[in-house]
């Protein structure tokens, strides 16, 4: 069923009862081509892909919780293309091109809206590095412009200019970024995939690998064993768990981030905004409550909550730059665990052991990429070959001496 505005009128008029369910609950079959392990925004985008894009349908997407119970139902919604490195920006840019066509392309509603992002600059320093960060997008025609502070006072009147520690010079502006309905995004990819014939799998979790000989034959699952000449995990926060089920360690370490909503108001942010002197960042949405989030928290956990310090920590930098932020009452708040890798960049790539591959190392930044990652990993499964813009986010950059430290603040995950 393809959706369109007579559909919704029809079915309007009519008692809606002509909708079918969105994908179908299959059993497992005992043999698939490719079994996807994690049924989150990367899953489900490359299983599309592989499905849509690449000719390959005879797939699993294995997920051991509901489609969107992961990080892609948990974030703040932001996307852009706005990084320094060869290694990121086109691959960021590639994603941002995918988000702009995704609604037409999978035919679903996921509130695509390129309202902006302001990187907010303090400082003159931090202005010469946001003008090269700038002049890095333009190399990958991502866009993207140095605005003073009277064109920030024009957009946003409400932030905290003054501040006597941290003054408000100006930003970098990339109109091209925004928010996407994040869960709405998982919907849609496992709708384009089930109707290429992929079987989604909720419910599903795998236990082990099938590794025969240093080649990876399947999985193991609590639906009992699934045989697959390729086996593609992408569990994101649960990387370091699921590969130690074959014998791998990663340089990644799993950390949980926060995120924030306050009671809806007037629209009063017209774009996503960054602090740029600590972290905080922040959106309206089309509800109204201003969506917010900092900090990762500074220990290794794979439980989905955080706690107070980093609470107090991120409300602290709302209110040094929003300060009426204050006033607004907060309605819920909630964690996910991260793949925060070394360099602060992700991995698309073959391991090892032959017919395994691994896409993870998202740290915060995976939901704007998701719809590059699962283009790039299915690239990379169909043809056993990197997609272009994907050929340096290798698992070995690290012991080749190349990693891509977007930062530059080294091996540390918390500062990336
Ligand atoms: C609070 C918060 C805010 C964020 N904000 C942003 C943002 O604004 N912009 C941005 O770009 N990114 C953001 N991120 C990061 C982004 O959400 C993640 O990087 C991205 O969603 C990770 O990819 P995914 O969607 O595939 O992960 P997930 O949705 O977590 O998918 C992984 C799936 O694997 C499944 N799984 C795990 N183990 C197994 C197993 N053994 N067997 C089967 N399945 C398994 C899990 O159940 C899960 O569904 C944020 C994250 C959080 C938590």
């Amino acid at each position: 069923m393809r959706y369109n505005a007579l559909k919704i009128l029809k079915e309007g008029l009519t008692g809606n009862k002509g909708w079918t369910p969105v994908w179908r609950e299959p059993d497992p079959k005992p043999e698939y081509d490719i079994v996807i392990v994690g049924g989150g925004g990367h899953g489900l985008a490359t299983a599309y892909y592989l499905s849509n894009k690449f000719g390959m349908t005879n797939i699993a997407v294995v997920e051991k919780g509901w489609i969107g119970s992961g990080n892609v139902g948990r974030n703040t919604t932001l996307i852009r293309a706005n990084y320094l490195l060869e290694g990121n920006q086109p691959f960021y840019e590639l994603s941002l091109k995918l988000w702009e066509g995704l609604e037409q392309d999978f035919n679903y509603n996921a509130m695509v809206s390129q309202r902006g992002i302001l990187n907010l600059y303090h400082s003159d320093a931090q202005r010469d590095a946001y003008a090269r960060r700038g002049n890095a997008m333009h190399l990958t025609g991502s866009g993207g412009a140095l605005l003073d502070e009277v064109q920030i006072r024009e957009k946003c009147p409400y932030l905290d200019f003054d501040n006597a520690r941290f003054p408000i010079k100006g930003a970098l502006w990339q109109p091209r970024g925004g928010t996407v309905r994040h869960d709405a995004v998982a919907w849609g990819f496992a709708r384009g995939a089930d109707q290429k014939g992929v079987d989604i799998l909720q419910n599903c979790e795998v236990t082990g690998f099938q590794i025969e000989n240093g080649v990876c034959r399947g999985v193991e699952t609590s639906r009992g064993a699934i045989r697959a000449r390729k086996v593609a995990v992408c569990v994101a926060g649960s990387s370091g768990r699921v590969m130690s089920l074959a014998g791998m360690r990663l340089p990644i370490e799993s950390h949980v981030l926060q995120a924030f909503v306050s009671e809806g108001l007037k629209p009063i942010l017209p774009s996503v905004i960054t602090f740029g002197a600590g972290h905080f960042y922040v959106s309206q949405s089309d509800k109204g409550g201003l969506v917010f989030g900092g900090d990762i928290d500074g220990y290794n956990t794979y439980a989905q909550r955080g706690n107070l310090p980093v609470v107090e920590d991120v409300c602290e930098g709302g209110m040094a730059i929003l300060p009426m932020i204050g006033r607004a009452r907060l309605l819920r708040m909630w964690g996910g665990v991260m793949d925060m890798s070394m360099d602060g960049s992700p991995f698309i790539d073959r391991t090892h052991i032959d017919g395994l591959y691994f896409n993870g190392g998202w740290c915060y930044g995976g939901f704007k990429a998701t719809p590059a990652s699962g283009f790039c990993y299915a690239h990379l499964l169909s043809k056993d070959a990197p997609h272009p813009v994907a050929t340096r986010l290798r698992l070995d950059r690290f012991r080749r001496g190349a990693p891509i430290d977007e930062k530059g603040a080294g091996p540390q995950p918390n500062l990336h």
